[in-house]
């Protein structure tokens, strides 16, 4: 934006010091340029109103208008709240808060007539909104022209100091008073606005404040959402560019020695197609000269651990090391001896570290590492550590990546000058358009297929009054021979009584299932790393039938005799967790089972995991889910690290206008890279000037 936008608000009318600081601090709003970037959320049509008699469950937000009566603060303590009712004529709706109610109490008038604007839920068989929006009927008609109002958010604080909404809505009108319409430039190329009709910089942002009518505020806001993810893509296609282009990588041209022994003679099984195409696009990544940056995407059970391996012994091929990083100690081991055992006839140095190995044992295996002597390093996070360095790393492979924040990430790239080759692991599906802004500048290869001859798990779901049938059937199963997960949820801020659920729930296990009999083993955090170890060891090894588990056993682990999991208290579970769970079971040749213990009361949300979890078991429909019931910065894969924030778009409901800005940045980078041409060094000089505010995490590496 132009050198007027950067007037502070301090100079707007009606702004004073005091107000500029408020502004600052609660929307860190400084300049005209961002309070004009502070979009409204939504627009007051001062003309459409439900009825109130026209409210049933189904309704979503609506905004109503009515007298307000019998305003009263009911309930003690904690459980006190504000209460009132809203009168229109056709029925009366309740209203309730249970915030600033002394203040509220002040200021609400009893009698008066109100607009009122929120979401109605059913409570005690009567429609009640919780913290509405409101406003005095009279206030509204007498402020601002037009028919549409736009709505900020506002913040508490502000209120209280009187800059609501309304102080807001007239502020970026001052503003349009005092700019032209050359002070917001353009920023995209002409040819994109006309393929894509898109109006002009200057009217979107001036309609998305102030549109005449509903069919201007689309237009805005379309152009707006497009600009926004347009930009985005371009920044993540240039970043994925410029790493193709400059950042150079260890060249593995030797697979002779042990990768095609290992392939050739000691392989036990035929890698499936979508394995082989992976390794074909990781070969690829290793002879280019550049550093490869490649995302592996596949399902639970796909065959991850087998593409690492190979991966890791064309490093080795070439006198490189190479590390694996696991998120628990529990798969670190599991892929340690899983690889042993797979290197057993081919001689290469593989070791294990983890936080657990100390003292001498680890002593030994740092200066062996040094030395070169040991060239396959399997380990947890302690890998990071600075005391752990390598002779000569040549590629690092993390497994289930999204346990693993940024900078940890970051700091295995530094292991090395010229950064070793990444491979990063995970089995959490990432639903598409997530991907292509999330890691849209990562290389993604995908295992679509699981490894031949797997069942299909079947997934069942039980309420606790049908508990006794569940146990028969794990008699049955136990009787076949076969083993049973059951885990309980623990989560964080309800450990205590979490933990107390999964004791009492050993006790009834060991109840019904009684020594000598069987056998029930049990995990969770809170036991040390080496009653965990030997827990799963026997476990591994059926001298227990029965593991009682928190989440921990969520990643990874593979015990191919273990057919049911049973999960406790499913309702409490997010759709990835509960994916990742059913994951552990299906592993061998026998039929599988996912037994989902619920409630018998479910909330709408939890129906809509229960029925997804039984409908499908493809990972990726499982994420789309996922997403739409949380949003994008829930997902796992990237809560530590961060969703790019949008401000307007939404890559959810905004996934055709995110594939038009990404087929259109790409378009634009393949016919000029630098942005060089007349046509787009308008764009180029609004990226200058843009700082990059998001770092991503592809640009560590
Ligand atoms: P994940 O992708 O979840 O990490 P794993 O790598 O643990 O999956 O593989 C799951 C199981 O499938 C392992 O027992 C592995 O040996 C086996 N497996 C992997 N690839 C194949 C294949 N192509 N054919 C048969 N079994 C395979
Ligand atoms: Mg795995």
């Amino acid at each position: 934006m132009s050198q007027h936008l950067d007037t502070l608000l301090i100079y707007l009318k009606g702004v004073g010091q005091a107000r500029a600081e408020l502004l600052k601090k609660e929307l860190q709003l400084e300049t005209f340029a961002d309070l004009l970037q502070f979009f409204p959320y939504r627009y007051i049509d001062k003309t459409q109103f439900t009825e109130i008699n026209k409210i049933n469950e189904e309704t979503g937000s609506v905004q109503l208008k009515g007298v307000l009566k019998q305003i009263e603060v009911i309930g003690q303590k904690r459980g006190k709240r504000l209460t009132a009712w809203l009168e229109d004529g056709t029925g009366r709706s309740g209203l309730v808060w249970f915030n600033s109610i002394v203040w509220l109490q002040r200021s609400l008038k009893e009698n008066a007539q109100y607009l009122i604007y929120g979401k109605p839920d059913l409570f005690n068989n009567k429609f009640s909104i919780k913290h509405p929006e409101m406003e005095l009927l009279a206030q509204a008609e007498t402020q601002l022209s037009g028919k549409l109002v736009p709505v900020y958010s506002t913040t508490q604080k502000l209120n209280a100091r009187y800059i609501t909404s309304k102080t807001i809505a007239k502020l970026t009108l001052d503003i349009f008073e005092q700019i032209q319409e050359r002070d917001i430039e353009e920023n995209l190329p002409k040819k994109i606005l006309e393929k894509y009709r898109l109006i002009n910089r200057y009217a979107a942002v001036k309609n998305i404040h102030h549109p005449i009518n509903e069919n201007a505020a689309n237009h805005a806001r379309r152009r707006l959402k497009f600009e926004e993810l347009f930009i985005d893509q371009i920044k993540i296609l240039r970043t994925k560019q410029h790493r193709h282009t400059i950042s150079k990588g260890f060249i593995f041209q030797n697979i002779e020695n042990n990768f095609n022994e290992f392939y050739k003679n000691h392989l036990s099984f035929e890698l499936t197609n979508a394995q082989k195409r992976v390794m074909k696009d990781i070969r690829k990544d290793v002879l280019s000269g550049k550093q490869m940056n490649r995302l592996l995407q596949g399902d639970v059970g796909s065959g991850k651990t087998i593409v690492a391996l190979l991966a890791m012994l064309m490093a080795v091929d070439n006198n490189y090391q190479a590390a694996l990083m696991a998120p628990t100690e529990i798969l670190a081991q599991q892929h340690y001896e899983n690889i042993k055992l797979s290197l057993e006839k081919i001689k290469i140095s593989v070791a294990l570290l983890t936080g657990n190995i100390k003292g001498k044992e680890r002593k030994n295996i740092l200066s062996a590492l040094e030395n070169n002597e040991i060239k396959i390093l399997i380990g947890t996070h302690a890998l990071i550590e600075e005391t752990v360095k390598f002779n000569n790393l040549g590629i690092v492979v993390i497994d289930e990546q999204h346990r693993f924040g940024v900078e940890q990430r970051a700091k295995m790239w530094m292991k090395n000058e010229l950064s070793p080759h990444i491979l990063v692991m995970t089995a959490t599906p990432i639903p598409r358009t997530l991907a292509m802004t999330y890691y849209g500048d990562l290389d993604v290869s995908i295992i679509d297929e699981l490894p031949p001859g797997r069942k299909e798990i079947k997934t069942l779901h039980y309420k606790e009054s049908h508990r006794l049938r569940v146990f028969g059937f794990m008699q049955e199963q136990i009787k076949a021979g076969r083993q049973i997960y059951i885990v309980y949820p623990l989560i964080e801020e309800s450990e205590k009584v979490d933990l107390k659920n999964v004791m009492e729930g050993i006790q009834v296990m060991e109840k019904t299932f009684p020594k000598p009999q069987y056998q029930i083993g049990i995990v969770h955090g809170r036991m040390k790393s080496a009653d965990k170890e030997f827990e799963m060891n026997r476990f591994l090894k059926n001298e227990t039938q029965i593991m009682v588990a928190t989440t921990v056993i969520e990643v990874g682990v593979n015990i191919p005799n273990a057919t049911v999991m049973i999960v406790e208290n499913a309702e409490r579970f997010g759709l990835s967790q509960l994916h990742q769970l059913r994951g552990r079971v299906g592993r061998g040749s026998d039929q599988s089972f996912c037994i989902l213990m619920t409630d018998d009361k479910l909330t709408s949300e939890a129906r809509v995991r229960i029925k997804t979890m039984i409908e499908t078991t493809d990972g990726f429909k499982i994420s789309e889910v996922d997403m739409q019931l949380r949003g994008p910065g829930e997902i796992e894969g990237t809560r530590q690290s961060g969703v790019p924030q949008f401000r307007i778009a939404d890559i959810i409901k905004d996934e055709n206008i995110l594939r038009e800005a990404r087929l259109s940045a790409e378009e634009i980078l393949e016919n000029d890279p630098q942005l060089n041409a007349e046509e787009h060094l308008q764009l180029k000089k609004f990226l200058n000037a843009e700082n990059v505010k998001v770092k991503r995490w592809g640009k560590v590496s």
